[in-house]
């Protein structure tokens, strides 16, 4: 008897797996990069403030977060899409120019969105080779064939925090056919102060085949509400707006994301909370004798002695209610990635990781 089966390559998708949540006893959730400062007071009151009308249907174009945008940004109003959550906007890219016998390329070490998103699509994911610990335009272009649809790169990366500098961007754009998407996801973007960092706005700006993504769930702290957007060209806007849901953002995530983007005081004070700890943290593990890679993020990458001892550090740490992201789906079986968090909270891991790395017996035979 024929039984319902999904379309094929679907069951091959391993499922994203979030960073730990479930535990309510945690001293500090330092697993999924969210907000050191929480929300906007701001957001929080036009939130709740949506709530006297949650029977109307939100606005369709999110026409008010997209003039807010554009106001911020200086750029198209007409040219933005608001998205539940950016991830969403991932997918859909991939479900509007690729398919079933067409390449997705993204670097190894990248977020695992991307090659769900592909695989969704029945499109085949390719892992491009890093070169310590950074996206490599040569290979990304090297990978590219006439199959290749869509190109995602991460400015600033997860779970590296590395980034691309303008100039290698603008290279990357020049050696991709026109025929492929360049997608740049910039989800830590608002956190860097590199100077020759390029969030890719321009290039989204005047390219055709280019999307630069940005989420609302990082700095400014609205991860729960899954609010997301895009900025690319009119053929690019015109294609998912075809293919996105009609009413895809709800009405209290938009309003939130209006008065985020209005607190421009919280915002300034995300960063430099954020500029300020991430030196602090890198600093203090460092001089644990432990190799940091250099975060320009909202997180750091620890390198471990081995793959046992990043485990054996990760259970210590949770035992002292201090919860990192192991890092073995992305290739760094023997690393920790940690969020930076509120003062206490860094505080707190500081301690704990001294008091391991100190211990005698690392491995924890004793227990
Ligand atoms: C957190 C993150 C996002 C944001 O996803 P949302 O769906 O907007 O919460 C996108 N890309 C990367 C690389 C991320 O780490």
């Amino acid at each position: 008897m024929a039984k319902l089966t999904p379309r094929p390559g679907i069951m091959d998708i391993t499922p994203y797996v979030g960073g730990q949540s479930k535990d309510t006893s945690f001293k500090g959730k330092l697993s999924s990069n969210e907000s050191a400062l929480g929300t906007s007071p701001a957001a929080v009151a036009a939130y709740s403030e949506a709530a006297a009308t949650l029977h109307r249907y939100p606005d369709g174009g999110s026409i008010t977060l997209r003039e807010a945008l554009a106001a911020e940004y200086d750029i198209e109003a007409n040219r933005i899409v608001c998205v539940s959550g950016s991830d969403d906007l991932l997918t859909m890219i991939c479900r509007a120019y690729a398919g079933p016998g067409d390449e997705v390329l993204y670097s190894e070490n990248g977020f695992l969105v991307y090659p769900i998103a592909a695989m969704s699509v029945g499109a085949t994911p390719i892992a491009v080779c890093e070169r310590d610990y950074h996206q490599q335009v040569d290979n990304l272009l090297a990978a590219v064939t006439p199959k290749t649809k869509v190109v995602f790169v991460t400015n600033p990366s997860n779970p590296t925090g590395t980034y691309i500098t303008g100039d290698e961007l603008a290279r990357l754009h020049a050696g991709l056919p026109n025929s492929v998407a360049l997608v740049i996801d910039g989800a830590y973007a608002e956190f860097v102060t590199a100077e020759d960092f390029d969030c890719g706005l321009e290039l989204a700006r005047n390219a055709d085949n280019v999307l630069m993504t940005r989420t609302f769930s990082k700095i400014y702290g609205l991860a729960g509400l899954r609010l997301g957007w895009g900025y690319g060209s009119r053929q690019i806007m015109d294609v998912i707006n075809r293919i996105r849901g009609p009413f895809n953002v709800a009405a209290p995530s938009q309003a939130a994301g209006v008065a985020a983007l209005g607190d421009t005081e919280f915002v300034a004070a995300a960063v430099a909370h954020n500029s300020k700890y991430l030196a602090w943290l890198t600093q203090q593990i460092t001089d644990m004798g432990l190799f940091v890679v250099p975060s320009v993020a909202n997180f750091l990458l620890i390198k471990f002695d081995s793959e046992e001892h990043a485990h054996a550090c990760d259970l210590f740490l949770q035992d002292k209610g201090f919860f990192l992201r192991r890092m073995d789906e992305y290739g760094f079986p023997d690393h920790l990635r940690l969020s930076i968090g509120p003062v206490d909270e860094n505080e707190g891991v500081i301690a704990a990781l001294h008091s391991f790395i100190t211990r005698p017996n690392w491995d924890a035979s004793d227990e």
